[in-house]
C-alpha cells in the first residue's frame, strides 16, 4: 500500500481571524513527518480541535514573518517544551528568520527542553530524504517571503497481479525487483520491467501571500495539490498589487498554466465572508478543479 500524504487546512484566515476562520496554518503528514506551514495564532487549538497533538510536529516552514502567519509560534514552542519534546524541531524560513527566531525566543520565559534548528532558505531543495523532498522560491510580499512545495518521490512497485501470473511467490527473493533490478529464482530469469511499475511523484506545493509573479508556475509544475492564497477577486486587482496579494483569477491562471489538478484557495480577505463563493467562482471560470478551503478541511494526494 502506498502512503497517502494528507494535508489538513489548520487555519484559511486572513489578516484578521474570524470565528470561522483561524490563522493561516496547513499541516502536512506523510509517514512519520508532520510538516507545518506557518503558524498563525491559535494554531495549537486548531491542532486539538483535528485531534490531532502538536508535539507531533517535526518541522515548521514560515512563508513569511507577518503575525498571521507567525504569531502562534511562541504557543505552540511552550507546549512543545511543557510537554516533554525531546526531538529537535527544524524550523526553516526566509532571510531573516534566524534573527526573529533568536528574539522571540527570547521574549518568553520558557524552559526549552529541546533542541530548536533554524535555517534559512530561499530558492532550491532543502531537505532531501529518502522518500520525498522539500523545495522552496522566492516570493514577492514587500518582506522577505517563501513559498514551498513537498514532493514525495516516485517509487518503483511490484505489480501483484504480474507476480501472481508469473506464479511467483512473494518472499525476500522479491526485494531486489523492488529496486527495478531482475533476478533468479529457482533457476529461472525474471525481469523487473515485467513485473513492476514506477509510480509517479506527488507534488503538493504551498504559496502564501505574494503578488502574482513568473516564478509561481516554473515553481508549482505538475502539483497534484497547489494551495494558494486569495485574497482579492479580479475587481480588486489595483488592491491586489498595491498589497502585495494575490486575485483568484491570477491563481487560477497559474495552476491552468502549470498543469496543477487541483486547486485549493485560502487566506480569502474578510470582505468575501459573506460571499465567499465569488471568489470561488472567478477561479473556476479559469480552472475548474478548484475548491475553496474551510477550517480543518482535509486533503488527501
Ligand atoms: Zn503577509
Ligand atoms: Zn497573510
Amino acid at each position: 500500500m502506498t502512503a497517502k500524504i494528507k494535508i489538513i487546512m489548520l487555519g484559511t484566515g486572513s489578516h484578521i481571524p474570524s470565528v470561522k476562520k483561524n490563522h493561516t496554518a496547513v499541516l502536512l503528514c506523510y509517514e512519520g513527518e508532520n510538516i507545518l506551514v506557518d503558524c498563525g495564532e491559535g494554531t495549537q487549538r486548531q491542532f486539538r480541535y483535528a485531534k490531532l497533538n502538536p508535539c507531533k510536529i517535526t518541522r515548521l516552514l514560515i512563508t513569511h514573518w507577518h503575525g498571521d502567519h507567525v504569531l502562534g509560534i511562541p504557543g505552540i514552542l511552550q507546549t512543545l517544551a511543557l510537554s516533554d519534546y525531546r526531538k529537535t524541531l527544524f524550523i526553516y524560513g526566509p532571510s531573516g528568520t534566524k534573527l526573529l527566531m533568536r528574539a522571540l525566543l527570547n521574549l518568553f520565559n520558557f524552559k526549552q527542553k529541546y533542541k530548536i534548528k533554524v535555517e534559512e532558505v530561499d530558492k532550491g531543495k532543502f531537505v532531501d530524504e529518502k522518500n520525498f523532498y522539500l523545495e522552496s522560491e522566492k516570493m514577492e510580499h514587500g518582506i522577505s517571503c517563501n513559498a514551498y512545495s513537498f514532493v514525495k518521490k516516485g517509487q518503483v512497485r511490484i505489480d501483484k497481479e504480474k507476480l501472481k501470473k508469473a506464479k511467483l511467490d512473494q518472499g525476500p527473493h522479491l526485494s531486489k525487483l523492488k529496486q527495478g533490478k531482475d533476478i533468479k529464482y529457482k533457476s529461472k530469469k525474471y525481469l523487473a520491467k515485467n513485473l513492476t511499475y514506477t509510480e509517479g511523484d506527488k507534488k503538493i506545493s504551498i504559496v502564501m501571500d505574494t503578488l502574482d509573479n513568473k516564478k509561481i508556475i516554473p515553481f508549482v509544475k505538475g502539483a497534484d495539490l497547489l494551495i494558494c492564497e486569495s485574497s482579492f477577486n479580479d475587481a480588486f486587482k489595483d488592491k491586489a498589487r498595491e498589497y502585495h496579494h494575490s486575485t483568484a483569477k491570477q491563481v487560477a491562471n497559474n495552476a491552468k498554466k502549470a498543469n496543477a489538478k487541483k486547486l485549493v484557495l485560502t487566506h480569502l480577505s474578510g470582505r468575501w465572508d459573506k460571499n465567499p463563493q465569488k471568489i470561488l467562482n472567478e477561479a473556476k471560470k479559469v480552472f475548474k478543479n478548484s475548491v475553496l478551503a474551510k477550517d480543518l478541511d482535509v486533503f488527501g494526494v
